[in-house]
């Protein structure tokens, strides 16, 4: 199954990874993905979910099976994206330069860009090989609208001079929805239908989550 994402993204010529933890995904994220594929030109987008994140190992997440789920039905009418389980199925913290490195081997010939929200971008300077990370993928931050991230894209290309062409914002109104928020109005109860594709609300609904 994760052989055939392969074969069928193996023709392009960039490729975006799209990570992030999605508990649950959102049309923020759908649409910060589909704006990447579009001005950048990218053949594909695949959504890589979290295994356990490095900096949330001591946070409670929910199942790596249930966002995976609610990421697959998201997306299975955009014949660009796709969906793979590489993180979830790794033991131990997941860091982004591992994989990378698969990507890589699998794909040698893709130019990678790894796509997520700029604030999750903030401490990339602290994250593992993160002069590696530069060299292996372009990275392409998604901001909230209002989110100033002047100051972050300063720091990072102080210290990484040769970095500016490696490194870009988008700005992406869509956003304004969060997981968070989402997270916070199934547990008081409030409506989350429209912030996120149907199938998954009803996902939700079903298997009891963020209650
Ligand atoms: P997070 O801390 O949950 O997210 C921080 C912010 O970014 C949140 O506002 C979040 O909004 C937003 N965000 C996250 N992913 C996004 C996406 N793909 N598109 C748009 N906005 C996004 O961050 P996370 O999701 O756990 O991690 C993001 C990525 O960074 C993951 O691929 C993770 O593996 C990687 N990471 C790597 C290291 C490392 O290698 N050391 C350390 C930290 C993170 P929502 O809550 O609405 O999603």
């Amino acid at each position: 199954m994760e052989a055939n994402i392969y074969q069928a993204i193996a023709g392009g010529k960039r490729l975006g990874i799209m990570g992030g933890t999605f508990d649950p995904i959102h049309y923020g994220h759908l649409v910060a993905a589909e704006t990447a594929r579009v001005e950048f030109d990218l053949d594909n987008v695949l959504f890589i979910p979290t295994g356990k994140p490095p900096h949330k190992l001591n946070h409670k997440i929910t199942n790596a099976y249930e966002r995976f789920a609610m990421v697959q039905m998201s997306i299975k009418n955009n014949k660009y994206f796709k969906v793979s389980n590489l993180e979830i199925e790794r033991e131990g913290p997941t860091y982004t330069i591992d994989t990378l490195k698969i990507l890589h081997e699998l794909l040698p010939k893709q130019e990678l860009y790894f796509i997520t929200g700029t604030d999750a971008l903030l401490d990339l300077l602290t994250w593992r090989e993160a002069d590696n990370i530069f060299k292996m993928a372009k990275i392409i931050g998604a901001s909230r609208p209002g989110y100033d991230s002047r100051k972050f894209f300063a720091e990072i290309t102080k210290r990484y001079p040769n970095i500016k062409d490696r490194i870009f914002e988008l700005e992406v109104p869509a956003l304004a929805i969060s997981s968070t928020d989402i997270r916070a109005r199934v547990k008081n109860k409030k409506s989350i239908r429209y912030l996120l594709p149907d199938e998954v609300r009803l996902y939700i609904k079903e298997h009891k989550l963020y209650q």
